[in-house]
């Protein structure tokens, strides 16, 4: 453990091997009532939403968003 959290983060679709991986952000929420937590939240242990105990939910989110296909299509 290096103790280091990243509470949200976004990945950049990429195309490797002909697959697409589209650009997904992935956030940890309060799973009680899905508040954004941050940092502070998660160092006290209660969600300053909800007032809960934390308990963390991790939540991914993917774009819609499409890489036109390489080389052009020949299909019929
Ligand atoms: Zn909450």
């Amino acid at each position: 453990m290096d103790g280091y959290i990243v509470m949200k983060y976004t990945k950049e679709a990429v195309q490797s091997d002909g697959v697409v991986v589209p650009k997904y952000e992935v956030e940890i929420i309060c799973s009680n009532c899905g508040y954004d937590v941050d940092e502070s939240e998660f160092n006290s242990g209660t969600c300053s939403d909800c007032g809960e105990t934390l308990n963390l939910r991790q939540n991914t989110k993917i774009y819609a968003t499409s890489i036109p296909p390489a080389g052009g299509s020949t299909l019929v």
